[in-house]
């Protein structure tokens, strides 16, 4: 590989973790306005339940003067009932009494009203003032946990920027710019090439491309992403080597308590041969379908509660042979939608190795695969 890209990738992951720590400090203000718009609405809801009660009382208190009112009034008519001459005066006196009597009792039921409302009334307040001390108490938590954050994110910060800024100087100007013109559009610079695809795009490169890029003299960019093109000849697993290891010695059997378990199956559905791999994790299981050339994924991933062997039965056919392998489910995930080469060819070799001793020894072999749960 070139110096030069060794170091940009080196800088990449100084780069990303900047823009990584950068984003986080941006966000943090943003979470705590957040909380502080909450926390102005509970304000508004204890202002507003605080100025209904108050509006109670001042409704409680015109009623009560309305009714001192009424008595007032009362008190007069009788005094003049006893001064009347005329029997028709004496009535009309003792029908403003009546009248004044209803009016009495009309806003005796108000206040009744209101006093049952201000119950009410007053539990809102109370709520409403709990939940703003609780509030203020989370936000100045969060707030302080936001200032210690960014303080660490900062610290941090300043030391990517200080690695960045030295790995940056062995970098050829030329090829760093293009890196970060790239970088800005894309969120990424540099790609890996993996089986004559370009990772970042997975579009397949030119062959001469792809020599010029596996022969790691010149930097290559990927003619439809641009991106800084590297191959890593560590990742390359010759067939020959795979297929030599499992000539050489016998194969492993998979176990069958495996938390990972891959199938080859002849008659899958509409594809024919395919790769399957079922994963236990914990409660669940999860099953992949990949082409069985191509190495390209069929359908989406899919997950069912239980172990796998009881939650995809339809696919445990007679037909299914199960073969040798296993990845973690974080890296099949980076693996996007196709198998990489070296694991395809690892597969393939585990196959053939498998249809080998199963052609030679068929009857032995089932014999012994009746009574081997735990059998290496
Ligand atoms: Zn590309």
């Amino acid at each position: 590989m070139l110096p030069d890209i060794e170091k940009l990738l080196e800088f990449q992951i100084a780069d990303k973790e900047i823009r990584k720590l950068e984003d986080e400090i941006a966000a943090l203000p943003k979470r705590v306005a957040a909380i502080e718009a909450k926390l102005a609405g509970t304000k508004v809801r204890l202002e507003k339940a605080r100025g209904a009660a108050k509006a109670d009382e001042a409704n409680r208190k015109k009623f009560e003067a309305a009714i001192q009112d009424l008595q007032g009034k009362i008190s007069k008519y009788r005094d003049q009932s006893l001064d009347v001459k005329t029997n028709e005066q004496y009535k009309a006196l003792m029908h403003e009494i009546q009248f004044a009597e209803q009016e009495i009792r009309i806003n005796e039921d108000r206040i009744l009203e209101v006093m049952v409302n201000a119950e009410a009334r007053d539990k809102d307040v109370k709520a409403a003032e709990v939940e703003l001390k609780a509030e203020t108490a989370e936000i100045e938590k969060e707030k302080e946990e936001a200032r210690k954050i960014t303080a660490a994110d900062q610290a941090k910060l300043a030391e990517w920027n200080a690695k960045g800024d030295g790995l940056r100087h062995g970098i050829s100007a030329d090829l760093l710019r293009h890196y970060e013109r790239v970088m800005k559009f894309r969120g990424s610079g540099l790609a890996e090439v993996l089986d004559h695809k370009c990772m970042g795009c997975q579009v397949m490169l030119r062959p001469q491309t792809y020599n010029e890029v596996r022969n790691g003299q010149q930097i290559m960019y990927c003619d439809s992403c641009q991106r800084v093109l590297y191959f890593d000849p560590t990742k390359e697993v010759k067939p020959e080597t795979v297929v030599e290891a499992s000539h050489g010695r016998k194969r492993h059997r998979p176990k069958s308590d495996a938390p990972q378990a891959w199938f080859y199956r002849p008659d899958y559905a509409e594809e024919g041969e395919v790769l399957i791999v079922f994963t236990n994790n914990g409660l669940m299981s999860t099953r992949r379908v990949f082409e069985m050339h191509s190495g390209r994924q069929i359908g989406d991933i899919l997950s069912r509660e239980g172990n796998y062997r009881l939650a995809f039965p339809e696919d445990l056919t007679d037909s299914a042979i199960r073969l040798n392998g296993h990845w973690e489910e974080a890296e099949m995930d980076e693996w996007g939608a196709e198998i990489p080469t070296n694991v395809m060819d690892a597969l393939h070799a585990d196959l053939r190795a498998a249809q080998r001793e199963h052609g030679s020894s068929h009857k032995e072999h089932a014999t012994h695969s009746a009574h081997q749960p735990a059998a290496n």
